[in-house]
């Protein structure tokens, strides 16, 4: 009988730490997965796979029990956190593994498919191109961008002031180019239309509330109807504040306005009431209960749950169905390598309705490169028909912007100073 060998890890440096685990059969096949950033992710992912070594690999459901039960005395009854995020990495792992094993795509042993093509959604940020960002949301040049040679570590990424780079037109032209590349949505952060503001200050004037507005409007009309255009508020408005913006910005007709507020179910439910611009959330909840928690009093209308933290698949597909059958939209939040990318097309592949699935990573030069076959064709994730996952990390590519502070899975133990 097949038995799991070794788990081990490695961590990409990129716009965000690509947390990788690898998980090996005795017969050497390999199943790869990824887990969100967190803060010593990659040791709970090594602690906690140590767990299913010996084990049989393809009895999932079985194993993600066991590390669930086994870390529940740290991340709660249903699941919650960064250990969550390890075994969410560790489970699409498994997944891959059975898929290879079994030489079936994961979609088929989560039920079939319902599509061929997963629709996807370009994040093009406030319009400037991306920041990398390190566990603890500091800024960072990665080491292999850094005159030195190092990674050069700033501020908090909300003190970094990049508002003050707003350009209009550069905007109007990342969304038609977007478009002309086959997106049929995109999304912005709320602060492209935003002057530079204490970050702490929830509150927004009239001014500004009849500003954003405007140029949420300007850009509607300045682009193709045929690429939505959604805003992203990161939780930076009161109550108040976001009510009233959502009443102002209805005329620009965004496909929704995601985390106006902080993501409380009152919250959420208030700023819904004020005008009819779908409102998603659910970005950073965790499992299905912390997902159905904020659309309690009915303000969730599209739920973006992330795949690498949520719980992994099995997590997302449950929370798949359970959105289906309340009339609320599905479209998850990611912000992985291409790898986590893929795993998420798996569930929505599966999945009995869909939204968009976002893609984060399109300032990131080597972001396509991270995997021997594309994962984005023309806005839109083709199903994979392969095994596992259907797609194989590049180890090469992935080995020239690993971390040195970290091991690259068996070949090498982290530098000394690590
Ligand atoms: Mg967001």
């Amino acid at each position: 009988m097949i038995r799991i060998t070794s788990v081990s890890t490695a961590v990409v440096e990129a716009n965000f730490d690509y947390t990788y685990v690898c998980i090996e059969a005795s017969d050497g096949t390999k199943g790869y997965g990824e887990g969100f950033f967190a803060p010593g992710l990659a040791q709970s992912m090594r602690e906690i796979g140590a767990l299913l070594v010996g084990k049989e690999p393809t009895n999932v459901r079985s194993l993600v029990t066991m590390m669930r039960l086994a870390t529940s005395a740290s991340s709660g009854a249903h699941g919650e956190g960064a250990l969550l995020h390890a075994v969410s990495g560790i489970e699409t792992a498994l997944w891959d593994l059975t898929g290879k094993l079994l030489g079936v795509p994961v979609w088929q042993l989560l039920g079939g498919k319902s599509r061929d093509t997963v629709p996807v959604y370009a994040d093009l940020h406030a319009g400037t191109g991306l920041p990398s960002i390190d566990n603890l949301l500091r800024n960072r040049t990665p080491f292999w961008a850094s005159q030195s040679g190092t990674t050069e570590t700033g501020d908090f990424y909300w003190q970094s002031g990049d508002a003050d780079e707003l350009d209009f037109e550069r905007i109007v032209e990342r969304v038609q180019a977007a478009g002309h590349a086959g997106y049929r949505m995109v999304k912005l952060d709320m602060d492209v239309f935003e002057h530079p503001r204490d970050a702490e200050d929830q509150t927004l004037g009239t001014d500004q509330i009849s500003e954003i507005a405007a140029q949420a409007i300007e850009l509607r009309a300045r682009v193709s109807p045929e690429v939505d255009i959604a805003y992203d508020c990161h939780w930076r408005f009161d109550i108040p504040s976001a009510s009233r913006l959502h009443a102002e910005l209805s005329p620009a007709r965004p496909y929704w306005l995601e985390d106006p507020v902080n993501p409380t179910p009152e919250g959420l439910a208030r700023v819904a009431r004020a005008g009819s611009i779908p409102i998603a959330s659910a970005e950073n909840a965790y499992s299905l209960e912390g997902v159905s928690h904020l659309a309690r009093d009915g303000g969730l209308d599209i739920a973006t749950p992330d795949i690498q933290k949520v719980g992994g698949l099995l997590e997302g597909l449950t929370i798949a169905e359970w959105t289906h059958r309340n009339g609320i939209g599905f479209a998850p939040h990611c912000i992985a390598s291409p790898l986590g990318f893929a795993a998420a097309v798996h569930v929505m592949a599966a999945a009995p309705s869909v939204r968009f699935l976002e893609f984060h990573g399109s300032d990131l030069p080597f972001w396509s490169e991270l995997v021997t076959a594309p994962v984005i064709v023309e806005g839109s994730a083709p199903v994979p028909s392969g095994p596992g996952l259907g797609v194989e990390l590049d180890l090469e590519v992935a080995k020239r912007y690993a971390s040195p502070h970290e091991p690259f899975f068996t070949e090498r133990a982290p530098r000394a100073g690590a």
